[in-house]
């Protein structure tokens, strides 16, 4: 059974201060986690996890991660600032974008970053707009299909990142004769693996692709980024990865690649952000409206523009009524928001207990690519995030838009003066 990290108790006092919907953030969880993450690594000297900001772009839950010895993976401008203002700087920041505008490159040699680059002709736009560093990371797409044990896991081949294995070698060369002395080497295969295969194949893949770049082009390979992928059990019946035996399965292959051919100083660098985050967040919302049509539905507080992954990929996310834990799950309901947009529906067919309009739903494992993929659509507001402390306290880590925000970036006066306060209490 899969259960929240919070109880009904703890739910109804934080929601005593802050209304609901907003996403719950887990510091105890977060911190352990890395903790292992840091350990399953720890036989690589010179490991680093940079966390994907995408991800979760809160610069409390940076500041943990940082606090944890991690770094920090960006992809644009604001996540480039973003990542300043919580203090990373140099090589505590990979900056992994693709589709790069000037302006990103520019800040990112501000800021002495690791630059991956995305394409072979970023390597002369980057030395007109900004200069080539002494150390930068290419990404590799090495085409085709990508298998494990037979198993096609994606398509790399359909993917637009990333070079080909000719141009990694022609780039190598190019980067070295305009100065570069340290190589790193990036791909990213598989998203949301829970398998626990995923890592020690890019690892061989990479490890060997670095070898024999090593001997073509005469470069030092100073890392390889495995990037991110790695997935967590979104659903009941799925098994956890095993983080230790994944960074195992990285070791063998290290001895296996690496030792023979003389590497063994490269540095192991990951981009997790989902496997990092997403058990440790989750959505709290209220149950607002009931319908009893040709189907049951349960309307939420919240809707797809808090929690995007459902509408846009069928993405299965547990949900819990809280204090129902044990009820049976005898009532079959489509759990929706209220977007003009049929797709707007955190679950379908759902069997739970008995739904009450008021009772708390929680949406599981929303920690990652939650609140992060919100919008604006239908006018609706990006929720609040709090964060659930390691002493049980709670602490708001980014406040509810209002429709001030929304309209923040119209020339409309008056707008934001309209009187927008809801009424305070609604009984249920
Ligand atoms: C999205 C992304 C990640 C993080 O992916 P997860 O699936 O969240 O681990 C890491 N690196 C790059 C370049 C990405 O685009």
């Amino acid at each position: 059974m899969k259960k929240p990290f919070v109880t009904l108790k703890q739910v109804q006092e934080i929601t005593s201060e802050y209304p609901t919907p907003f996403h719950l953030y887990d510091e105890k969880g977060i911190r352990e986690n890395a903790r292992k993450l840091k350990e399953a690594f720890s036989w690589n000297p010179g490991f680093m996890e940079y966390f994907a900001v995408k991800a979760t772009p809160n610069p409390t839950i940076l500041q943990i991660l940082k606090d944890e010895g991690f770094g920090v993976d960006c992809s644009s401008l604001t996540e480039l600032m973003m990542a300043e203002a919580v203090g990373f700087q140099g090589d505590q920041i990979m900056f992994s974008s693709n589709v790069t505008p000037e302006e990103d490159f520019i800040a990112a040699r501000k800021l002495d970053a690791t630059i991956n680059l995305d394409d072979f002709t970023h390597i002369e736009f980057l030395e007109t707009v900004a200069g080539i560093p002494e150390t930068i990371s290419c990404r590799y797409n090495p085409g085709g299909a990508f298998a494990i044990n037979n198993h096609i896991m994606d398509t790399p081949g359909e993917a637009k990142y990333g070079f080909t294995r000719d141009q990694l070698r022609e780039g190598f060369l190019i980067l070295k004769e305009r100065g570069v002395k340290h190589f790193g080497l990036h791909a990213f295969l598989a998203s949301n693996t829970v398998a626990n295969e995923y890592y020690p194949a890019l690892a061989k893949i990479l490890f060997q692709t670095a070898v024999e770049l090593q001997e073509e082009t005469g470069v030092h390979i100073a890392f390889i980024n495995l990037s991110g992928g790695i997935g967590i059990p979104y659903r009941p019946e799925q098994e956890a990865s095993d983080i230790f035996a994944i960074g195992e399965g990285v070791r063998q292959a290290y001895e296996e690649i690496f030792v023979p051919a003389g590497m063994d100083d490269v540095a192991i660098f990951t981009e997790l952000g989902r496997f990092m985050l997403g058990p440790y967040g989750c959505l709290v919302t209220r149950a607002l409206h009931e319908k009893h049509i040709y189907k049951e539905y349960i309307g939420l507080d919240a809707c797809a523009a808090n929690l995007m992954r459902p509408a846009m990929y069928g993405a299965y996310h547990h949900i819990t009524v809280m204090g129902k834990e044990l009820d049976p799950c005898d009532h079959k309901y489509d759990i929706t928001g209220g977007l003009c947009e049929n797709n707007d529906k955190f679950a379908v067919d759902r069997m739970l207990p008995k739904i009450e309009l008021g009772d708390f739903v929680v949406i599981h494992d929303t920690g990652a690519h939650g609140f992060a993929m919100g919008y604006n659509y239908n006018g609706k507001l990006r929720s609040a995030e709090v964060l659930l402390r390691l002493d049980g306290s709670t602490r708001c880590i980014r406040r509810a838009e209002t429709p001030a925000d929304y309209f923040a970036t119209l020339n409309v006066p008056g707008l934001v003066n309209i009187e927008t306060e809801k009424k305070e209490t609604i009984h249920y």
